[in-house]
């Protein structure tokens, strides 16, 4: 692949509807390619490790909008608390009591998506959609310095796309129905869904946001 990051971001900014954010997942390449991407005007970056995105963080420019959209162990939050702009993965009410603790701790609020588990894959993290509808949403108004602002998904991973687009369809009924939900700190503004792989399927099903890392940066050593 011969084509710049930044050939390549304007080419996938092109496709995207004007309400669809783009978020440039970052994730094992190093921080010299990450400014190449933010000198095109770029603002939003995905990590899918706390310790990577906290190193990137210190290393790279304040205005950086940081995406965590890896799976989050509660232990880790505090270290990403001060300065997250949006976490991706938020799979458990547990964690989300952490996050709201941290928020406290830091004097902010914290948005947060919740994931959920829409792959025929056992690997992947989430609510299932039942789970997902039975959530105490009572509850979660109570966290005052967390923002429930929609939901996140990974399809599985296949070439069969009418599998693909059934999976988006069931994420989107799932943020249909957070929208019905009406709490001070809960305001469904969020579907992220779409990957290199799947992103112009995504887009159809509705996606507010899609995570592209390696249709932009090249193809990684490692998952
Ligand atoms: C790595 C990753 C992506 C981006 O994957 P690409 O195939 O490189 O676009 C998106 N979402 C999550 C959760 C990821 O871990």
């Amino acid at each position: 692949m011969n084509n710049t990051i930044s050939e390549n971001i304007k080419r996938i900014k092109a496709e995207l509807p004007e309400t669809v954010t783009l978020v440039c997942v970052s994730k094992t390449y190093p921080a010299d390619q990450v400014l190449e991407a933010y000198e095109c005007d770029h603002l939003d970056f995905g990590e899918n490790k706390v310790q990577e995105l906290v190193q990137k963080h210190e290393e790279l420019p304040k205005n950086i909008r940081w995406h965590l959209i890896g799976h989050l162990q509660r232990n880790k939050v505090k270290y990403i608390a001060p300065f997250v702009h949006l976490i991706h993965a938020v799979d458990s009410i547990k964690l989300l009591k952490e996050i709201n603790k941290q928020g406290e701790k830091n004097n902010r609020t914290i948005k947060c998506l919740l994931q959920i588990h829409i792959a025929k894959e056992e690997t992947k993290f989430g609510f299932s959609a039942e789970e997902f509808k039975q959530l105490d949403f009572n509850e979660i108004a109570q966290l005052s310095n967390v923002e429930v602002c929609g939901v996140m998904g990974m399809a599985t991973n296949t070439e069969n796309t009418d599998q693909v687009r059934s999976e988006f369809k069931l994420l989107n009924s799932l943020f249909t129905f957070l929208k019905t939900v009406h709490q001070p700190n809960i305001h469904a503004t969020t579907l992220s869904m779409g990957m290199s792989s799947d992103y112009p399927i995504a887009i159809e099903e509705g996606s507010t946001l899609v995570r592209v890392g390696s249709a932009i940066f090249g193809a990684r050593n490692y998952l």
